[in-house]
């Protein structure tokens, strides 16, 4: 069988496995390496001290499995509902305060909508096992294969970009025309012959939405990120306090953040995920804040169970919500009781967090 046929005949298996996109690369150097070094030494990775180790592996995948020929690149799509809003009014920015975080009733956190469903880690790798089986079953031609869902010392955008499943937008996402950014991708580096897909044609045009929306500046200039500002990064990887500059502009996210996507024309008419696994509401988009502020250890592994917000410990999330807390509008009483009680907490993040969000509700 060619490199053609047999490229061809994995797409087909590809999709079957239920991925929405698939792109073959080589896995020669990256040409955009020299990019991701000048932002590693500019301290844009923040203190994510992983992203610094092995640059050579992520520069050159084939160093990822001996005798490697082909990357197969493939994403799923996981929009859901409240994937695109008008850029209309301006989000709040570090110089305006945030919006309140509720305007009456239950005071609540919002969750990125990639934490909602089912671990992608788990669902991904799963399908691209299926993927990698079915190929073996059809090919009956011996092959090593070794895969990758947002593991190992990967530049999964880079590559992704590279099999032509779309372009790193200005938000630095990948962008795929039909389908937007809200896509999971992974990899399965592989010692197959395949012929390679052409790289997409970025098409960001004259847009700048994504960068003029992003409350804390951290999309420093078009395609660069500034990790340290991200309210992904603050919420979800960081571990200390975080920074009372960005406390207002973070309003409601606890865990993570879409705005760079939301604003995204491409997110307006992108479909839905179809993904059952991925759709699934395991975690709410809105979280009480005030559950989430005196979370205890049983109720934390019953929220994090199979999703993907497992990624903060229980101290960030309660953490994340005593920020989000010192923005509610209305200082009822048991915002102020939950806040002072966390004020005191065993958990000096914690509560340093609360006392800071008890400082600016007592102030206002
Ligand atoms: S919002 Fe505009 S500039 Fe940003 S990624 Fe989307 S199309 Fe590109």
């Amino acid at each position: 069988m060619t490199s053609a046929a047999k490229a061809q005949l994995i797409r087909q298996l590809a999709r079957l496995a239920g991925f929405d996109l698939v792109g073959i690369t080589v896995p020669g150097p990256l040409a955009r390496v020299a990019y991701y070094r000048r932002w590693l030494a500019a301290g844009y990775g923040a203190d994510m001290r992983y992203l610094h180790r092995n640059v050579r592996l992520r520069a050159e995948p084939d160093r990822l499995l001996p005798g490697a020929k082909s990357i197969i690149c493939v994403a799923v799509a996981y929009k859901r509902a409240d994937g695109y809003v008008r850029p209309h009014p301006p989000a709040p920015t570090l110089a305006t305060d945030a919006a309140p975080a509720a305007a009456g009733g239950e005071p609540t956190g919002r969750i990125a909508q990639y934490a909602r469903g089912r671990d992608y880690h788990v669902v991904l790798r799963h399908m691209l096992d299926q993927l990698i089986q079915a190929t073996r079953d059809q090919l009956r031609e011996p092959f090593q294969a070794r895969v990758f869902v947002d593991t190992g010392p990967v530049l999964e955008r880079e590559l992704a970009a590279a099999a032509g499943l779309g372009w790193i937008g200005r938000n630095t996402c990948l962008l795929n025309d039909r389908l937007g950014s809200y896509l999971l991708l992974g990899e399965a580096v592989t010692t197959l012959d395949l012929a390679p897909d052409a790289p997409a044609v970025p098409r960001c045009g004259r847009c700048t939405r994504c960068v003029d929306t992003c409350p804390t500046r951290a999309l420093v200039q078009p395609h660069v990120l500034d990790a340290s500002r991200c309210i992904a990064y603050l919420t979800i990887e960081h571990r200390g306090e975080i920074p009372a500059e960005f406390h207002r502009p973070m309003g409601e996210w606890v865990f993570g953040c879409d705005l760079c996507q939301q604003v995204c024309p491409y997110n307006a008419r992108a479909p839905l995920g179809r993904h059952t696994a991925l759709a699934a509401d395991l975690v709410p988009a809105h979280v009480d804040l005030l559950r989430l502020l005196s979370l205890r250890s049983g109720d934390y592994r019953r929220l994090v169970k199979r999703a993907a917000l497992q990624r903060a410990s229980r101290m960030m999330l309660r953490r994340n919500a005593a920020i989000a807390l010192g923005k509610t509008a209305a200082t009822a009483d048991q915002v102020l009781v939950a806040l002072a009680a966390a004020a005191r907490d065993r958990e000096p993040i914690v509560r340093a967090a609360a006392s800071e969000a008890l400082a600016r509700l007592r102030g206002r």
